[in-house]
């Protein structure tokens, strides 16, 4: 920096009012002084840790450093901390000096999907041995608890929907949330494996808080295997960080009771590859199985998704018996894009053949992406 220059900014910087008195300007720099001094401390000050508590042992606590070292330390002046809440430690002798108002590093809230459903059972096509089984399991003991009590029996906690994607099991999950007016909270297991690395366990305790405060609820966790798969190598740090959420998530079912209006209910499409601890008594013990759908269920499915449609001279059974092997999601999407057909060709109504244009369109989609899979692969 040149001197002409280094003038330049400090006079641009200390710009006197011609007119103000010596005592004004005496004023104005030790106010300057004084900001500047408070800036400088700013950058000597030492960073405070931010901890979680993990146990309260004789007026000292256990807390978890971000590496995830335990330390028993102590707590400064007469800060009240739970276990689970975040504090702020100092960094030399990690003694606690602040418990953060908020006492989460994050707020489970802000991560699972928190609704009220308006999906009824008349929106399911079919599927009536799963409904039938679904509303003895969850939703008589969420609207009618006093029954089981009386009875002397326990609802299953969890169950478990398991089936090809598309199958409907979403739906029936959201389904038995309307029909039991319950708060309907989602996660999907993949994204807590990739989002929240190192506070997936503490999730899942917050996820089960949350469910009991808003009860009567349903925790749906879809993708359930991306956190319950068996594993044989724990090798990596992802994988036994997968493994302690399991695990939290095992003690919370293990600790709650079945009548306190909390249901898990979990889908996967891999059955196969779930680890046996998840299906143990007390935990998803009731297994539903949600198929492609059947002939049967196919015309339901059929029915629904055109039913707000414009359809004209269309026969369901020709159009069931070209489907066979279609989840329910394929089939709505072959309605929409039925739809299309008809758009293109400017009418306002559906004949059959928009179905049939629109199922060859849907084969080749498919074979297409059939064929790129195949190239990927080998
Ligand atoms: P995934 O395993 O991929 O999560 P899923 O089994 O949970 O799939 P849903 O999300 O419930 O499937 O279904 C996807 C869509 O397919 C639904 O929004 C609905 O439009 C349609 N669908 C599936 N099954 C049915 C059904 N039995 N009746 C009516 N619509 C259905």
């Amino acid at each position: 920096m040149t001197v002409g220059k280094l003038k330049k900014e400090s006079k641009d910087f200390y710009n006197p009012n011609p007119n103000a008195t010596v005592q004004d300007e005496n004023q104005l720099l030790k106010n300057s002084l004084n900001y500047l001094k408070a800036e400088l401390n700013k950058f000597k000050e030492l960073p405070l840790l931010v901890s979680e508590v993990k146990k309260i042992v004789n007026g000292k606590v256990i807390i978890k450093v971000p590496n995830g070292s335990h330390f028993l330390v102590n707590i400064a002046g007469d800060i009240k901390v739970n276990t689970g809440d975040t504090v702020l430690v100092e960094q030399r002798s990690l003694t606690v000096v602040q418990k953060l108002e908020d006492s989460k590093s994050f707020d489970v809230e802000d991560f699972v999907i928190i609704e009220k459903p308006n999906i009824s059972w008349n929106d399911v096509g079919g599927l009536e041995e799963q409904i039938k089984e679904i509303k003895e399991v969850v939703e008589l003991p969420l609207l009618k608890p006093e029954l089981f009590k009386q009875v002397g029996i326990d609802a299953p906690k969890g169950i478990l929907l398991h089936g090809p994607p598309g199958t409907g099991k979403t739906m029936l999950a959201k389904a038995v949330a309307t029909s039991s007016n319950s708060t309907f909270i989602e996660f999907v297991g993949s994204e807590l494996v990739q989002k929240f690395i190192g506070e997936g366990a503490k999730l899942v305790r917050d996820l089960f808080r949350l469910a009991r405060e808003r009860a009567p609820s349903i925790i749906f966790i879809d993708e359930l295997d991306a956190i319950a798969a068996e594993r044989v190598d724990m090798g990596t740090s992802g994988e036994r960080e997968v493994q302690r959420t399991f695990m939290q998530l095992l003690t919370e079912m293990d600790g709650f009771n079945s009548l306190d209006g909390v249901k898990i209910i979990a889908a996967t499409n891999r059955f196969d590859i779930l680890d046996p601890a998840v299906i143990r008594p007390g935990r998803f013990d009731r297994l539903i199985q949600v198929p492609l759908p059947d002939e049967k269920t196919r015309l339901g499915i059929f029915k629904i998704h055109s039913g707000r449609m414009n359809v004209s001279n269309v026969n369901f059974d020709k159009l069931i018996e070209d489907t066979e092997g279609f989840s329910g999601a394929d089939i709505k999407s072959l309605c929409t894009e039925a739809g299309y057909f008809a758009i293109r060709n400017n009418r306002s109504h559906i004949l059959h053949e928009d179905f049939v244009n629109a199922i060859s369109k849907l084969d080749e989609l498919d074979s297409e992406e059939d064929s790129n899979c195949a190239g990927m692969f080998g």
